[in-house]
């Protein structure tokens, strides 16, 4: 076909001499050892025609421009996805902080009780102390008395006892008698200090061992403190994440506006050089603009694949660029790369590549009786099997399907447009 397109070129000038005119519709001409169809005919007189080449610059300078605006777009949702998830990071890092210190909190009060607890020996440990010591005083006190008692007798009453004692014996028995009282009121004496000092050693204990629960107690409460400084540091950074998330959100609104009236200029300039791409082709076949198009019966585009992966109007996330509104139906061929079936037959409008949608094609296909006119537009092709200004039946092969441009994986991208606008597949299905 190349070669033959070459020479189809060569013959310009008889073709820009009217001599196309004179061609049958839809016929080939037989020229030389090759033939040459009405496809390369209308090829020509698009390469020709000065609207159609200054509408298609046009249509692809705004390309150009809205493919660097959607860029923009992108980077601006992918730094506004990016903060929403160092956001949840961080919050996920702040509930494991929170649970520490409710945590630490409960060990603090158990710490707290168990001094309590402590300071009640010490109490109780404090109080027999003191009962011992007044044991002690009032053991003291009798002994005193029992000395001072023998001390008179010894003083004044021993002589007189003395008279009474008839013997040796009798004496030493009291002498031993004495002594015995005082060694049982020393080791009563002796005992209770001992006692005394037992308590004492208790209570020492007992302070030291409250002393260290103290010193546990405010490891954690310094712990705490810790972890409530950690907290709050965390609780500040998400507050910035939440203003730079914010921001990015603003950012994105503004630049989707700018997208838009991109967007729609360049749908414009599309529908511009559609109109002169047609205006070029009557020229060239002498074709009328005839309003028999019947919208209702376009076929399905992709034969053995219904899996469609989303919807029209949906909202898509491809690769965190948020896309809302889908323009038509995502078909999943799962890895498959099947031949991608003209839904009507028409005229090819478009075949290129751009950035967004990969290979495309749109073709036109005609009014209906009321006028509208009707086109189908076939997306992110692998390869593209049909060019601009060529005539399609319905169900030709105009191209393979692929993940080129904004993809993410192997689909038909199917659109129906009505007078230039988008509108859902599913109502124009035989
Ligand atoms: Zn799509």
């Amino acid at each position: 076909m190349r070669t033959e397109k070459i020479r189809v070129r060569m013959l310009a000038g008889l073709l820009a001499a009217g001599l196309v005119l004179s061609l049958p519709a839809g016929g080939a001409l037989a020229l030389g050892e090759g033939t040459f169809t009405e496809e390369t005919v209308n090829s020509d007189a698009l390469a020709q025609d000065q609207n159609v080449q200054d509408a298609k610059e046009k249509k692809e300078a705004l390309q150009k421009e809205l493919d660097a605006l959607n860029q923009q777009l992108a980077n601006i949702q992918g730094d506004k996805k990016e903060a929403e998830e160092t956001k949840a990071a961080l919050e996920k890092q702040k509930n494991l902080i929170t649970q520490q210190i409710s945590a630490l909190i409960s060990t603090i009060s158990d710490a707290e009780e168990a001094v309590a607890q402590k300071e009640e020996d010490i109490q109780r440990t404090q109080q027999a102390i003191e009962e011992k010591e007044a044991e002690i005083d009032e053991q003291w006190d009798a002994f005193k008395d029992q000395m001072a008692a023998m001390q008179m007798l010894n003083d004044t009453g021993y002589v007189a006892m003395l008279a009474n004692v008839n013997s040796l014996y009798q004496l030493l028995t009291f002498s031993n008698t004495m002594q015995e009282i005082s060694q049982q009121d020393t080791e009563i004496l002796d005992n209770m200090k001992a006692q005394k000092e037992e308590l004492n050693e208790q209570k020492a204990q007992l302070d030291k061992e409250k002393q260290e629960l103290e010193a546990a107690k405010q490891e954690l409460e310094s712990q705490k403190s810790e972890l409530d400084a950690k907290s709050g540091e965390l609780a500040q950074n998400i507050s910035a994440t939440n203003q730079e998330i914010s921001d990015a959100q603003a950012k994105e609104q503004a630049q989707q506006q700018v997208v838009d009236a991109k967007q729609k200029e360049y749908n414009q300039a599309e529908q511009e050089y559609e109109n002169a791409v047609r205006a070029a082709l009557s020229n060239a076949q002498g074709n009328d603009t005839s309003n028999d198009f019947t919208s209702s019966l376009f076929v399905w585009p992709l034969p053995g694949y219904h899996e469609i992966t989303t919807y029209f109007g949906e909202t898509q996330d491809i690769n965190g660029y948020i896309k809302s509104g889908h323009k038509g139906i995502d078909v999943r061929t799962a890895g498959a790369s099947p031949a991608i079936h003209a839904a009507a037959g028409g005229t090819v409008t478009v075949s290129t590549y751009s950035s967004s949608y990969g290979n495309y094609v749109l073709i036109y296909h005609g009014q209906d009786a009321d006028g509208n006119g009707y086109a189908t537009l076939y997306a992110h092709m692998s390869s593209r099997a049909v060019s601009e200004g060529e005539t399609v039946s319905a169900d030709q092969t105009i191209g393979y399907v692929g993940s080129t441009g904004l993809s993410t994986g192997m689909h038909l991208h199917f659109e129906v447009r009505v007078n230039g606008n988008p509108a859902n597949p599913f109502n124009y299905f035989s």
